[in-house]
């Protein structure tokens, strides 16, 4: 047994039964909802809702794949498929830890460029019995010259930018992990001045956690992606590089935050570590 919220914990959740293996997800699905490069899942036998189920809005890819986001503050949260038989739980968004552990990376065959795979799990191109449907469904990227296009899963809203981000950083604390629902976000941050909506900016949704100095989640209104958003007034927009449809154009610096990061997940490339945030 183990429970699990969104970030604005509103949405609680408990798992138990079977449990299955976890899985890193490489799909561009998984990429483009959660925001981050890959989605850590695995599947339950036994689920419910214990809070908020008011407040999760389903959204259904083209290939009748149901996927979940809370309306608030739009964490990826967990469906149900296959008629309510699998319950696949985005393992970032868990309070405690269910004891199972990442056993492979799926969906090899669509990873981003922009994420290299250094530990020793098996590697799949595809899961299951040739379920590659997941794979392809995000709608073509209109690529423009000069310029790193991104967009949600269902294509309402799109974006780009010019030139280098300032940086990139991957971030594993705890609102982090709640709002990606993945093992750590992975942000570009890029000048207001070198961004533009190209598409449906009036169908992102803003969350600010009240707590917060300033974090919050800016999402697809209608799949729940994730997506840039500006740091209040700073200039400087946190670009989720899981949205984007081609390299970031830069590298990132390290992993923050690893003093709260999931107990399931170990980096395991060479880049530098910080307990919190480097001054
Ligand atoms: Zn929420
Ligand atoms: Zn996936
Ligand atoms: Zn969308």
């Amino acid at each position: 047994m183990a429970n699990g919220s969104c970030l604005c914990g509103k949405v609680t959740f408990k798992i138990g039964g079977d449990m299955d293996d976890m899985s890193h997800c490489h799909c561009s699905m998984c990429r483009k909802i959660h925001g981050s490069l890959f989605a850590t899942y695995f599947n339950v036998s036994e689920f419910e809702f214990t809070a908020g189920s008011e407040l999760v809005q389903s959204y259904v890819s083209a290939e009748g794949f149901n996927r979940a986001f809370c309306q608030d503050c739009g964490s990826v949260l967990p469906a149900s498929n296959d008629g309510g038989e699998h319950h696949s739980v985005p393992a970032g968004l868990l309070d405690d830890d269910p004891g199972v552990r990442p056993a492979s990376h799926i969906f090899t065959e669509s990873k981003s460029d922009a994420y290299s795979i250094h530990d020793d799990l098996p590697q799949h191109t595809h899961y299951g019995d040739g379920d590659a449907s997941r794979v392809v469904s995000t709608p073509e990227p209109v690529l423009s010259e000069g310029q790193v296009t991104g967009g949600c899963q269902c294509g309402d809203v799109a974006f780009e930018y010019s030139g280098a981000p300032k940086f990139m950083m991957n971030c594993h604390c705890t609102r982090c992990r709640k709002v990606k629902g993945a093992a750590h976000a992975t942000n570009a941050f890029v000048s207001t001045d070198n961004f533009r909506w190209t598409k449906g900016e009036a169908d992102v949704a803003n969350y600010d956690l009240p707590e917060a100095e300033r974090f919050g989640h800016a999402f697809c209104k209608n799949c729940g992606s994730s997506m840039p958003r500006e740091s209040a007034g700073s200039g400087i927009l946190n670009v989720p590089v899981g949205s984007l449809n081609s390299e970031p154009g830069v590298e990132a610096k390290g992993h923050i935050f690893i003093g709260s990061k999931a107990p399931w997940f170990e980096p395991t490339d060479d880049l530098p570590q910080w307990d919190e945030m480097p001054s």
